[in-house]
């Protein structure tokens, strides 16, 4: 029999990784070759592989069927990949493998399903709101919810801005993070301008997102600020203040206490910042992917040992971060990326943290093969977007 060890690593391979190296196994060492196959990102090679030995008669030839479907799963067979998740229950005994194939069988059940396409907040507003949201007026107007204070130079801005906190908030909390709760509140300061952004934000303007939050003790008090611009270069409201700053900017708060006095790699902030904005950055997936296949690459040791970012390689390391948080994100089940966060929080260095989300013993060279396996999925997701517009350009 594989060991449980090696099991929970087959287990773990369909989500991020393969294999605790040199388990002993009666498969003449097929399983490991499948599942070396599968975290190679060779899903053909992994799939073809592991159905040899799965129809085979082996004798833990069987739970090979584990892998067929991850690597069908991969390649985008989402019904055939639940076919084999289905010939998996059939020989587990283990209760947590049963729930583990289950719920794969229901994820492939969605994804055979055209999702909603994400839409970003400021898709269903009309030209008559856009022009109302860009007037700027003397009397700030001031919308208090359950975690915000809005200040805006109109009403309707105020309102809008609100209910789109408590919608970002609640997705960072609950979805990102696992942690529900968020017993404080933030008061958010929205300045027509950048001139007016200049005289009266604390922070410096975040490089990337172009707003700012501020997290600080004032007489005892702790105080938790977002500051925002309402209007762009052209006069207009300015929809990404919606779309992309605000989540941007609340996603730093929340991190910064979330993680307290323990590290979180700027790489990984940044990253996580870019996941709170709604709708997928398909720039920066292709930026990622040029940089990683090229000479402007950062490499993931670096991006993890990085505290700041010059101006020469900013836009690479935001794109790489952003590609690696989704990296992370597509190849773990959600359960498993909040518990890696829950171990970075408990001081945990990534490799490690990533190690126990996926119940893996500690294997050297885990961090390189981490980083090859993220950039091929990063170049092979630029090359797709950008065939997918090139067609669409014809
Ligand atoms: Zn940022």
């Amino acid at each position: 029999m594989a060991s449980k060890a090696c099991m929970l690593a087959v287990v773990a391979a369909t989500g991020l990784l393969g294999l605790a190296a040199g388990q002993p196994s009666s498969s003449d060492g097929r399983l490991d070759q499948a599942l070396r196959a599968l975290w190679d990102e060779q899903f053909s090679a992994a799939q073809e592989l592991a159905q040899d030995l799965a129809q085979s008669d082996a004798p833990d030839g069987a739970r090979a069927w584990v892998i067929v479907a991850a690597a069908r799963q991969r390649l985008g067979r989402h019904d055939d990949a639940a076919q084999a998740y289905r010939q998996f229950l059939a020989v587990c005994q283990d209760s947590g493998e049963k729930q583990y194939a289950l719920r794969q069988i229901e994820l492939c059940r969605q994804s055979s399903q055209p999702a909603p396409a994400a839409q970003a907040p400021s898709q269903g507003l009309s030209q008559e709101e856009l022009a109302r949201l860009a007037e700027v007026q003397e009397q700030i107007s001031i919308e208090t919810t359950e975690h915000f204070v809005v200040r805006a130079p109109n009403s309707a801005l105020a309102k809008l801005v609100a209910r789109q906190s408590e919608s970002a908030l609640a997705h960072i909390c609950r979805d990102l993070l696992g942690e529900p709760d968020y017993p404080h509140s933030v008061e958010i300061f929205i300045w027509a301008d950048q001139s007016a952004y200049r005289a009266n934000a604390p922070g410096p303007s975040d490089q990337w997102a172009g707003g700012s939050f501020t997290l600080r003790q004032d007489q005892g008090r702790t105080i938790r600020r977002i500051d925002l611009m309402q209007l762009g270069q052209d006069r207009k409201f300015d929809a990404a203040m919606i779309d992309r700053v605000l989540p941007h900017e609340m996603c730093h708060l929340v991190l910064v206490e979330f993680f307290g006095q323990a590290h979180c790699p700027l790489a990984l902030s940044e990253g996580l910042a870019m996941a709170a904005e709604p709708v997928a950055n398909k720039a920066n997936i292709v930026l990622a992917g040029a940089a990683l296949a090229g000479q402007k690459k950062i490499s993931l040791h670096d991006m993890l040992a990085a505290r700041c970012c010059d101006a020469g390689n900013a836009a690479v390391f935001y794109a790489e971060s952003y590609s690696l948080v989704n990296y992370l994100q597509c190849r773990l089940a959600p359960e498993a990326f909040k518990e890696m966060l829950q171990q970075l929080k408990a001081g945990c260095c990534l490799e490690e943290a990533l190690q126990r989300a996926v119940c893996m013993p500690a294997e050297e060279g885990f961090l390189d093969r981490l980083g090859a396996a993220w950039e091929n999925d990063a170049i092979r997701n630029a090359q797709f977007i950008q065939a997918l517009e090139t067609r669409s350009a014809l």
